[in-house]
């Protein structure tokens, strides 16, 4: 039967929710973990890991995320599904709410909700969403086999969502606001040297084209003011993401992007006995293995917080 106190309520399914349910189940806090709605987190939406250590041959996404579940799982930790819809962070023990109906009452909480994709704010945007456009080469390139499409963004992920994209269509335009790229020099390489990637150096979008079939092309406008149009079937943002924290907000100190606040190299928040782990606090290494050890912080400043209070 479920249970409705927990010593330690984790809120997200990433590297960093999983990360601490395993060590908060060693340090026998009996963890209760929601997954959200993306069980497995932002990894998901990826394939093929290759700079997580411990894998010299790269490991696959999902596989990753299903054996860090299994892990916590094993170790004692209570993986339940369901979406936190409501938080009372006034006293403790807390009061989370979950799918607006079930209530749960935790000594300690570590939210791990992560960040989720940006998008440009474009009506045409908004209109042709899963109709050709996405924020998520890796969960629909697939439906771009031999087809023109276009990447916004001239990151990291924009280079490695072309780069994925590169290998399944027939070009890929990558529209760059500047006349440079953002990325880490080596992803830098990997686009330029590939064939079929095209930048469109120092170029906005101005609309997404499409008809009642969807997405059939884009209009830009260079920083010369030039404007034209590319005939394209997807497009693709990767211009960065949004902490999830929304939801803590009324309780938990952020930044002006929304990213949570922590106590110096802990995982503290300003609400004692609530933690953050993760991307959610993290604007600036938003890694699997950066947030799977910030989830270990969380867990071990959650026990000696339980600790310090008998
Ligand atoms: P970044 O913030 O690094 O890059 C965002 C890109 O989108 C920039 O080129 C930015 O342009 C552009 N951009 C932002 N807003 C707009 C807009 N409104 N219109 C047009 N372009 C826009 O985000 P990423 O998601 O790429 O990366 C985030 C972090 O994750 C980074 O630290 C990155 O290194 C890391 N990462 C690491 C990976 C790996 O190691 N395997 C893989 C993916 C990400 P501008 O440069 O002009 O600001």
């Amino acid at each position: 039967m479920e249970t409705n106190y927990t010593q330690c309520l984790i809120i997200g399914s990433g590297p960093a929710g999983y990360t601490a349910a395993i060590y908060a189940s060693r340090a026998a806090l009996n963890p209760v973990l929601y997954e959200g709605l993306q069980p497995g987190g932002q990894l998901t939406t990826t394939t093929v890991i290759e700079n997580f250590p411990g894998y010299p041959e790269g490991v696959d996404a999902n596989q990753l995320m299903g054996d860090m579940r299994a892990q916590a799982v094993n170790l004692g930790a209570e993986v339940r599904s369901g979406y936190v819809t409501a938080v009372d962070l006034s006293q403790r023990p807390f009061r989370v709410t979950v799918d607006e109906t079930d209530t749960i009452l935790a000594e300690t909480l570590i939210i791990a909700t992560g960040a989720t994709a940006k998008y440009l704010g474009l009506p045409s945007e908004d209109k042709y969403r899963g109709m050709g456009v996405s924020a998520c080469a890796t969960c629909d390139g697939f439906f771009y086999r031999g087809k023109d499409v276009a990447v916004v963004g001239g990151g990291d992920t924009a280079c490695e969502e072309a780069s994925y994209l590169a290998h399944l269509c027939r070009k890929v335009y990558m529209i760059v606001r500047r006349n440079v790229l953002r990325a880490s020099k080596a992803m830098q390489e990997r686009v330029l040297q590939t064939e079929n990637i095209e930048i469109l150096w120092e170029c906005q979008t101005q609309e997404v084209l499409g008809d009642a079939n969807g997405v059939n092309g884009v209009r830009l406008v260079r920083k010369s003011g030039e404007v034209f149009e590319k005939p394209i079937d997807g497009f693709f943002l990767a211009i960065g993401h949004h902490p999830q924290s929304d939801l803590f907000k009324e309780w938990i100190d952020t930044d002006e992007n929304g990213y949570i606040l922590t106590d110096g190299k802990s995982s503290r928040t300003n609400v004692e006995g609530v933690f953050a782990a993760g991307d959610v606090q993290d604007p600036q290494y938003r890694q699997a293995i950066a947030a799977a050890g910030s989830g270990c912080r969380a867990a071990l400043d959650a026990e000696r917080f339980i600790l310090s209070k008998k």
